[in-house]
């Protein structure tokens, strides 16, 4: 079986990614909120971490996100029961079923 070596090399991120931030929370650059983690939607069926709230980030990607093991404390995530489930539930180490789009 051959692997597409743009999904490789993608798949091979969103695994480092996941991995970094697995039992972790996380913050945005140098802000003092901590946000849980949820896993969403990226390229190609794949997922990367991002804040469970959704607050968004600008930057050229993950590398603005850095994984912390202190407790929660942005009231977004904390109020949104979606974003608790969310942030339980996604391991981000399921390949994802779909095919390269
Ligand atoms: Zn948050």
């Amino acid at each position: 079986m051959t692997e597409d070596p743009l999904y490789a090399g993608l798949s091979s991120v969103a695994r480092q990614e996941a991995t970094r931030f697995a039992d972790r929370n996380l913050r945005v650059r140098r802000s003092a909120v901590v946000h849980a983690v949820r896993m969403i939607p990226w390229v190609a069926g794949l997922t990367l971490p991002s804040p469970a709230c959704g607050q968004g980030w600008s930057g050229p990607g993950a590398g603005e996100l850095h994984p912390v093991p202190d407790a929660v404390n942005c009231g977004h995530c904390l109020s949104s029961a979606e974003a608790r489930a969310a942030a339980a539930t996604g391991d981000g180490t399921s390949q994802p079923p779909l095919p390269f789009r």
